[in-house]
C-alpha cells in the first residue's frame, strides 16, 4: 500500500455497523476494573487511554517499514503531551549518571539545555559536535546515545543518518533521531537504523498550530517498555481530545506535506534568485552541502527553510512588508510563517536570519508577496 493510502487508512475506528468512522475521545480516569485487574485492557488513564491507543497505532504504522536490504519491520509507538515530553522520555528511560550522550551542538534549543542544565548536573557527559559532516561520529567511543537531528533546526544542515547509526551501533551506542522536520512521511528513522524516531507532531505532523503533542517510536519491545514505564511515572500526559484531534490531523498529512514540500522548494529556488538574499539553507536546493545525502535518506525535504538577509533591519523590513507571512516561532503549519531567529538568542546564527515554514498556499501568492517584500528592503 503506497503511503497516502496507508495513512488515511490508518485514522479509521473500526468498521462496526453504526458507530462513527472516526471514534470520538474517551474522557476517563480510572476505567471499570472488577477482580484481577491484568484481564483489564485499561485500568487508569495516567498509563493508557483508547484514544492514545488509536492514535499510536497510526504513528506506528507510520513509522514501520523496510531496511534498505529490503527486510521489513514493526514499529512501536508512544504519545506524549508535547515534544519535549517525548524527548525528556528517551534521555530519562536511557541515561544514568556517568552515561556519554552525543549530540548535535546546533541540536534543538531546549532538548540541548533540557541536557545541559539537568541531565550533566545529574552526572551525565555530554559531547557535541555540528550536525554537517557527521562530526559525531568522531565522538562515539564509550558512549550510551547519539542523538541526531537531520535537518537540523535552524540552520538545516543534514548528517547521513544510515552510516552514524552504523558507526553507532559498532560502538554499543544506542541511537536517536529528532525527526521533527520531516515527520515520519519525510524521513523514516527506523529504517535507516536508528533505535528511536522521536518527534514533536506539534508541528508538520498535525500541522494546524493548535497542538502541542510528541511521540517516540521504536522496533525494540524493551526499550519501548522503558519509555512507556517513564511516561506512567512521570505522568505529564496527553489529553484524549488532543489524541483525537492529533487522529484527524494525521489524515490529511500526505495532501499537506507534499503541497508545504513543493512550496518550500519553490521559495527556495526564488529566494537564491534574489540579490538582497545572502544565501538560503534548503536541502531540496542541488547546490545545499547536504543535498545527496537528504536526496537518499528523505522522501520529502521538509516544510522549512532558512535564508539569509544583509542585517536585522533588512530582515524586519522584509517580515513587515510580507503580508502572507505570519510572523510566528514553530513550523509545519498549513499557513505560511516566517521569522527572525535571533531575537530568541541561543543559537549561533546572524542577525538577519530568517526561517520560513512553507504553507498550503498558492504558490504565485506567496511568491509574488516576498517579491515585493524584497523589493522594499
Ligand atoms: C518544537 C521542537 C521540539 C519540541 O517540541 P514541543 O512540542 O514544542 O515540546 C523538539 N525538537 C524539535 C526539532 C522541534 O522543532
Amino acid at each position: 500500500m503506497r503511503d497516502a493510502t496507508k495513512i488515511i487508512r490508518s485514522t479509521l475506528s473500526r468498521t462496526v455497523p453504526g458507530e462513527p468512522l472516526h471514534a470520538g475521545p474517551v474522557f476517563a480516569a480510572p476505567y471499570h476494573t472488577p477482580g484481577d485487574p491484568s484481564d483489564t485492557p485499561y485500568t487508569y488513564a495516567r498509563s493508557h487511554n483508547p484514544t492514545w491507543t488509536s492514535l499510536e497505532r497510526s504513528i506506528a504504522q507510520m513509522e514501520s517499514g523496510q531496511f534498505p536490504s529490503g527486510e521489513s519491520y514493526r514499529a512501536h509507538a508512544l504519545v506524549f503531551a508535547s515534544g519535549m515530553a517525548a524527548c525528556a522520555a528517551v534521555f530519562g528511560a536511557v541515561l544514568r549518571p556517568g552515561d556519554v550522550v552525543v549530540l548535535p551542538s546546533n541540536a534543538y534549543y531546549t532538548a540541548r539545555i533540557l541536557l545541559q542544565e539537568y541531565f550533566a548536573q545529574m552526572g551525565v557527559v555530554l559531547r557535541m559536535a555540528p550536525t554537517a559532516n557527521n562530526a559525531q561520529a568522531q565522538l562515539l567511543e564509550g558512549a550510551r546515545l547519539l542523538w541526531l537531528e537531520s535537518p537540523s533546526n535552524p540552520g538545516m544542515e543534514i548528517c547521513d543518518i544510515a552510516l552514524l547509526s552504523e558507526a553507532a551501533h559498532r560502538a554499543g551506542v544506542l541511537v536517536a533521531v529528532d525527526n521533527t522536520t520531516p515527520t515520519p512521511l519525510g524521513q523514516l528513522p527506523l529504517a535507516l537504523g536508528a533505535d528511536f524516531s522521536v518527534a514533536s507532531d506539534t508541528k508538520a505532523m498535525t500541522g494546524h498550530s493548535d497542538l502541542l503533542i510528541g511521540h517516540v517510536a521504536t522496533r525494540d519491545l524493551e526499550l519501548h517498555a522503558k519509555v512507556d514505564q517513564w511516561r506512567t511515572l512521570t505522568g505529564g500526559v496527553l489529553g484524549p481530545m488532543e489524541a483525537w484531534l492529533a487522529l484527524r490531523s494525521i489524515a490529511t498529512l500526505p495532501l499537506r506535506l507534499e503541497r508545504a514540500c513543493q512550496n518550500a522548494q519553490r521559495i527556495a529556488e526564488f529566494l537564491a534568485t534574489r540579490k538582497e538574499v545572502v544565501s538560503v539553507m534548503y536541502p531540496g536546493l542541488p547546490t545545499h552541502p547536504g543535498h545527496d545525502i537528504a536526496a537518499r535518506q528523505m522522501r520529502f525535504f521538509g516544510p522549512v527553510l532558512s535564508f539569509i538577509l544583509r542585517d536585522k533591519s533588512a530582515a524586519e523590513t522584509f517580515l513587515e512588508k510580507a503580508t502572507l507571512l505570519t510572523e510566528a516561532t514553530s513550523f509545519g503549519g498549513i499557513s505560511t510563517t516566517a521569522e527572525r531567529r535571533a531575537r530568541w538568542g541561543g543559537d549561533a546564527i546572524g542577525e538577519g536570519f530568517i526561517r520560513l515554514s512553507a504553507g498550503c498556499e498558492a504558490i504565485e501568492d506567496l511568491i509574488e508577496d516576498m517579491a515585493q517584500a524584497l523589493d522594499a528592503i
